[in-house]
């Protein structure tokens, strides 16, 4: 039986996508982002698909782990680094590498004894105030590192940009700056993310950390990652599962939302916000159905949601619907929602199923 929802994952696009990123910054080494249950494609079945990659990026430790027991054998840093002995000891254990973010994880890195040393990525905090060491705590702390027989040498420098994907704004010419001042030019340097290593020429340096061009979604307001050469890598579908008659007048869904001006052939598709569909979207959010752009109406239901086929007369039960993907960007479905790709991508539920085809 067809699952009524599954995010059908054209496997091939992944490594187009790699390419694509390599072609833009053939000089830099790519560590791919892969965090967020690899923003809801799979965690492994991201690495795997990416083995291309030199290196592999996960927020968590418990990431990390479950990347070596899959047998992920590249290098893994850890973006949040540790943040108790027991975290230093499996990053220890398997191999990952920890990006260091604070003064609290040196003091704890040099109090416990390890049987050889870990790497380590430095980071500088350059603007965006989340994780990372002034200017000062940063000199600082390379000195303690250089000096620690905990860490495997040389230790990268990295930090993160607030706002690369605002091409038109200074903030990311600041922190660039900052970044300069704070790490100096020497040694190796990991700073862009997707949006950075795009627009910022500055940014692409020994290594760069794309997340979202990965699954070929653009970081860029207004834009689509077909528009920058990508593949989307998923495309989430479901399928009409009711199709009636409604009248002029006649309210659609909770709360009664949507009211038919025009005699109305209605859809029922079988996905919801239990699917991770946003219930933001609204009435005139486009669904792709028999290759035709159909305006959903009325409210987000948890398991349904309703379309007008009344400009689809060859729609039918149990067709197939896309939701975003192939043929509708999922910045497009965002944009409506009020939301950002990212989101629509790492909110998928449980009950979605996943498909791997490799077109
Ligand atoms: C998530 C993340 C990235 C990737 O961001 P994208 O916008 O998806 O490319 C890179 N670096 C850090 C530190 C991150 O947290």
């Amino acid at each position: 039986m067809v699952p009524a929802v599954r995010a059908v994952l054209d496997m091939a696009a992944f490594a187009h996508n790699l390419a694509c990123i390599r072609r833009s910054v053939p000089e830099s080494k790519i560590m791919a982002v892969i965090k967020a249950n690899a923003y809801g494609h799979g965690l492994v079945r991201a690495a795997t698909a990416l083995s291309g990659a030199d290196a592999f990026a996960v927020a968590r430790v418990e990431e990390g782990v479950v990347l070596r027991q899959a047998g992920i054998g590249q290098r893994i840093a850890v973006l949040q680094g540790f943040v108790d002995e027991e975290g230093l000891r499996l990053i220890h254990r398997y191999r990952l590498e920890a990006v260091l973010h604070s003064r609290f994880q040196l003091d704890l890195l040099e109090q416990t004894e390890l049987p050889d040393p870990i790497g380590v990525w430095l980071k500088a905090d350059t603007g965006m105030h989340r994780l990372g060491l002034s200017e000062l705590e940063f000199a600082e702390a390379r000195c303690r590192l250089a000096a620690s027989p905990r860490v495997r040498q040389p230790v990268p420098a990295m930090t993160h940009l607030a706002n690369a994907e605002a091409t038109g704004d200074t903030a990311t010419a600041l922190q660039l700056d900052h970044f300069q001042r704070t790490a100096g030019v020497v040694g190796e340097f990991s700073i862009a993310n997707s949006a950075g290593l795009l627009a910022w020429e500055a940014a692409r340096s020994a290594w760069v950390r794309p997340g979202i061009l990965l699954y070929g979604v653009s970081p860029f307001p207004g834009r689509t990652g077909p528009e920058e050469g990508l593949k989307p890598v998923m495309t989430l579908q479901s399928r009409i599962i009711a199709i009636k008659r409604l009248h002029p007048g006649d309210a659609v869904g909770y709360g009664g939302e949507f009211v038919c001006r025009r005699p109305t052939r209605m859809g029922i598709v079988a996905v919801g916000y239990g699917d991770g569909y946003p219930r933001r979207a609204p009435t005139g959010t486009p669904v792709l159905v028999c290759g035709r752009r159909v305006p959903l109406i009325g409210r987000v239901s948890m398991d349904m949601i309703s379309v007008d086929l009344t400009d689809c007369p060859e729609a039918e039960p149990a067709d197939t619907v896309t939701l975003w993907g192939q043929g509708l960007p999922v910045e497009e479905i965002a944009r409506y929602a009020d939301t950002i790709p990212y989101v629509l991508l790492c909110n998928l539920t449980q009950r979605v199923e996943m498909a791997e085809i490799s077109a």
